[in-house]
């Protein structure tokens, strides 16, 4: 069976237990895309400000004006090229960004009642589109240099650093521990987010390219680094960050209690048909998720998909002030899920297992070094909630291998690798090496990782002198 119509399995293998209502708008989110009328009439919308605000706010500075004016002409193909001169992933990051936030927070049109130009949703019309009429990256007149560099992660990071070096005739050779490409992308952000057959396709288009990939391959153990200096010119590092944030409180080594990452990373492994000793099936669950950010809205989400009899989401600040995209929180209570806002957890309790949670009520009190205004807790607030299972969804840390000393990758006291560039962007204290996304800034997004990976590459081809 193909990558493709393996994927494709997973809609049929975990249709059963979801309500009819998620499945109506996972189907309006996946299939529905934007048809070419919206396009159009999106892309006319632009008023090509003289200061493009939302090139600047796009972290991979994609010439946002010039592909909407591209597909108000009906230019597809050349609006694809032109996406991809800036963007590795473009059908992704229009998937996945938070473009409130970012392109479309810095949109002119944001001060009128029609609000900003849909410009991910585009961004995603002009790759889909494209493909479906044949459209591929042409790399016809790359000349090989007769270089080869090694990528250790074929999360966004590694994909966009092998993407650009490959368009500078350098074989990529991409490592990865897991059994398909992605990172996150694939173990991590959900279907319902980001379908695995749009990774699957993009793993063919890479290939077609030239690049190639080894993977069930973990740096440091399968393979080792001093094997990967010796053989190669050059290798880049976008490793992720995967320690996962304990929410240090008194019952959390409760059966019932685990990190956010590994129930998602369950659910993907079991939607794929892939081998794991655990599958955690919340079906008849009342489930409490901790956080607030994006990893936490996609376990409530999974949860309800999955059939849970109750999700509640508790997170200590107010809604104004939760650090996920507006658009998941918006999703995840159309769905079901209760929010509880200023809510601290302070134990989980039961006999053996878990039983309930205890939180006590915040409010806001003053700001923090950062700014954001820090939760105080309200005396006599305590309740407990009772619950099946709880989700601890705090965030990750780096997690830096043992290795990296003996190479002379140094990192920071917070654990990112130190990527300053002592000749060129993105280069680590070993000249050889180069490092880019979450390992290197802490966790972020796809479309940083996108951007670092990137700027790594034009980094790798300056060292070798091929720019
Ligand atoms: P990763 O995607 O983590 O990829 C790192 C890769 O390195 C992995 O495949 C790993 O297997 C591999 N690797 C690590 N060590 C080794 C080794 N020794 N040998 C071989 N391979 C190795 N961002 C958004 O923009 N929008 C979202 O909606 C969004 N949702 C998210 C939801 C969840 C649940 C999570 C956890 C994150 C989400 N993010 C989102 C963040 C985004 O996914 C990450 O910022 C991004 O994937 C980081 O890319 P990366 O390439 O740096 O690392
Ligand atoms: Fe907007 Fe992200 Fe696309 Fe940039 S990459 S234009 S921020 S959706």
């Amino acid at each position: 069976m193909s990558d493709v119509f393996q994927f494709l399995n997973i809609a049929r293998k975990d249709g059963d237990k979801k309500p009819a209502a998620v499945r109506s708008k996972e189907f309006k989110e996946i299939y529905a895309q934007m048809g070419t009328d919206q396009a159009h009439a999106q892309a006319g919308r632009c008023l090509a400000c003289g200061n493009p605000y939302c090139e600047w706010k796009c972290p991979v500075h994609n010439y946002i004006p010039n592909w909407l004016q591209l597909v108000d002409e009906g230019r597809i193909a050349e609006a694809a090229e032109l996406s991809h001169r800036t963007n590795s992933l473009p059908e992704i990051c229009g998937r996945v960004c938070p473009q409130d936030r970012l392109c479309e927070g810095a949109c002119t049109l944001n001060q009128v009642e029609a609000g900003a130009v849909t410009i991910g949703a585009v961004e995603r019309y002009i790759s889909e589109t494209a493909f479906a009429q044949g459209w591929r990256p042409d790399l016809s007149r790359v000349t090989p240099s007769g270089k080869k560099v090694a990528i250790i992660g074929a999360g966004p990071a590694g994909l966009a650093c092998a993407d650009v070096l490959a368009r500078h005739g350098v074989q990529a050779v991409v490592f990865d521990k897991y059994p398909e490409i992605g990172g996150l992308l694939t173990f991590g952000i959900p279907e319902f987010k980001l379908e695995k057959t749009v990774m699957a396709r993009r793993r063919e288009i890479f290939v077609d390219m030239g690049i190639e990939f080894q993977l069930n391959t973990e740096v440091g153990r399968d393979i080792s680094m001093a094997d990967l200096l010796a053989q190669y010119d050059a290798v880049f590092m976008g490793m992720g960050t995967y320690t996962y944030m304990q929410a240090d409180i008194p019952g959390e080594n409760l059966p019932g209690v685990m990190a956010a990452l590994p129930f998602l990373i369950s659910n993907v492994n079991h939607c794929l048909g892939l081998p794991q000793d655990t599958f955690v099936d919340m079906q008849g669950q009342r489930v409490v998720v901790l956080g607030g950010g994006d990893t936490a809205m996609d376990c409530n989400r999974t949860s309800i998909r999955q059939g849970a009899a109750s999700v509640t989401c508790a997170y200590r600040r107010d809604e104004a002030n939760m650090p996920g995209s507006k658009r998941e929180v918006a999703n995840a209570k159309e769905e079901g899920v209760q929010f509880l806002w200023n809510r601290q957890p302070v134990a989980i309790v039961g006999a053996g297992k878990v039983e309930g949670i205890k939180l006590v009520t915040t409010e806001l009190g003053a700001p923090d070094a950062r700014g954001r205004r820090t939760p105080v807790v309200i005396e006599g607030s305590e309740e407990i909630i009772p619950c099946d299972r709880v989700l601890v969804a705090f965030g990750f840390r780096p997690n830096p291998a043992a290795w990296f000393a003996d190479f002379g990758i140094t990192t920071d006291p917070a654990g990112r690798v130190i990527a300053k560039g002592q000749s060129q962007p993105f280069q680590t204290a070993n000249p050889k090496v180069f490092a880019g996304g979450d390992m290197v800034r802490g966790s972020d997004l796809v479309v940083t990782a996108v951007s670092e990976g990137r700027q790594a590459a034009e980094g790798i081809l300056g060292y070798l002198e091929l720019n």
